[in-house]
Parts: C-alpha cells; structure tokens; sequence
C-alpha cells in the first residue's frame, strides 16, 4: 500500500490517498495517536466481530491504518448512557445521573459554527443524509453502544458517552467511521470512577498517556487481541 497525497488534516489525524482509490492511510498526528489507534482498531475490531460493518482495512504501523474510503455524512453522532459534559447544563442534571434509556444527539460537524447540535429536521433540511441512513445511522449507533457498554464493563470501564461518526460506501451502505478513542469518548472506571477518556483531570500529558494506556491494557486483556505491530506502550520511548 502506496502513500500519496494529503488529502486532509484535522485536529488529531492525516488523511492521505493511496494508490488504490478505494483505500485510504490515516495518520494520527499527536502524542496520544499510537495509543488512541491501538485502542480505535481494537474497538472497531471488536465491533466487527459482532457484525456492524466498519471502515477498517489492517493496522499498518503505530500511527498508521488502511481504511475503506467513505463519503463522510457531516455529523457527529453522540450516544449518552450517563449524564455528563454539555448534557448536565442541558438538562440541569448532576453529572453521573443514569439515564433510563441511552440518548442519541447529532451535532451537525461545521467547525466554523462549533459543530452545534442539531435535530433530524435540521439534517433532512440541509441535505446532509437521507431519512432511510439517518434511521440505518440511529440503529447502527444504538448497537455501537449496547455492545460496546457490554465489553468494557468486561474491562472494568462504565461508558459514559461516545461520539461517532458514519460514511458511505459506494454501494450506498452505512459504515462506522473515523475513530472510537478515549479522545472521543467519556470511559470511567466502573469500581472507583476514576475518568479514564477524555474528561480525566490533565496534569499533564504522560499523564494522559498512561490513563490511555491503562483503557488499552484491559481491552487486551479481555479480547487477547492481536495486533499487526508493536502494542504502543513498547515503543512509547520512541514516541
Ligand atoms: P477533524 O478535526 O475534522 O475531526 P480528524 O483529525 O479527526 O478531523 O481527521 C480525520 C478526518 O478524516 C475527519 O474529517 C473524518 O471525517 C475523516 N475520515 C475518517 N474516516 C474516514 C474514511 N473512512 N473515509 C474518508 N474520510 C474519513
Ligand atoms: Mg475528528
């Protein structure tokens, strides 16, 4: 697999071409990125297992994967099992309130306008996806969640709340896209509370490496997951 051209850079990852049209490299810029495409891998791989389709081709080194090229649909999709973060003032609820069923909100990903949230009308209005994938979307996500609750509670981790984000295929069909990290999503310790994601306390950033790390450890504990390289921790010395 061939690196081209830049195609996009955003605020954690390098998008670039490949020299198959269908394939892309992406390329996490940061600190973090080996940890967090470790963990993004591991994750999509384990929903993959469970037959939600994803854009996952192979990890291709530390910061490096191969993943199907999708049109992005332009939202971000949050599932919330907790109340935390802009739901708290929301709703005018404690963080760490249960919700008695998961809440799904979009936020419509326009940087300029600070990704607002947005509802199904706004969507069907600026043409941002058909009625029938908002409904594959919303049953994706809702599957996403119920699965990925189950197995990092095999962890020792209670998710909060994730973002998600969707494209499509060129024969129209729905994949799970971008990245499922602690940088996207709130992962608490389920004994203590600790934050473990991205809303932990930031000292500093090893610090936030080795909470990182600790969410990777006991995914691989629990799936024995095998990866193409290096686990991130051995080669943290050369980050
Ligand atoms: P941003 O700052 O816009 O969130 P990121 O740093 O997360 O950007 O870079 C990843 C970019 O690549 C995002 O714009 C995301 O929508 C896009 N992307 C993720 N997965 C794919 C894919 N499979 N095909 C095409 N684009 C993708
Ligand atoms: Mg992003």
């Amino acid at each position: 697999m061939e690196k081209q051209d830049l195609l996009y850079e955003g605020k954690s990852k390098k998008v670039y071409a490949t020299n198959d049209p269908a394939r892309l490299i992406v390329a996490y810029k940061d600190e973090k990125g080996a940890v967090n495409n470790h963990i993004s891998n591991a994750v999509m791989r384990m929903l993959e297992r469970e037959g939600v389709p994803t854009h996952l081709v192979r990890q291709l080194s530390e910061r490096e994967t191969v993943v199907r090229r999708v049109r992005m649909i332009p939202l971000e999709i949050i599932v919330r099992n907790v109340v935390a973060g802009k739901l708290s003032t929301l709703i005018g609820q404690p963080e760490g309130t249960r919700l008695r069923s998961p809440v799904l909100e979009y936020r419509y990903k326009a940087a300029l306008l600070g990704n607002p949230m947005i509802n199904r009308f706004h969507v069907f209005a600026l043409e941002l996806c058909t009625p029938e994938m908002l409904d594959e979307i919303d049953r994706l996500a809702f599957r996403i969640n119920k699965i990925l609750k189950q197995q990092l509670l095999r962890a020792g981790i209670r998710l909060i709340d994730c973002k998600l984000e969707f494209g499509c295929l060129p024969d129209g069909s729905i994949v799970l896209a971008d990245e499922i990290s602690p940088d996207t999503s709130r992962l608490w310790d389920a004994e203590t509370g600790r934050k473990l994601g991205k809303d932990r306390f930031r000292r500093d950033l090893s610090n936030t490496i080795d909470a990182y790390q600790e969410i990777l450890d006991r995914l691989e504990r629990i799936h024995s997951v095998s990866y193409t390289h290096l686990r991130a921790h051995e080669t943290r010395g050369n980050l």
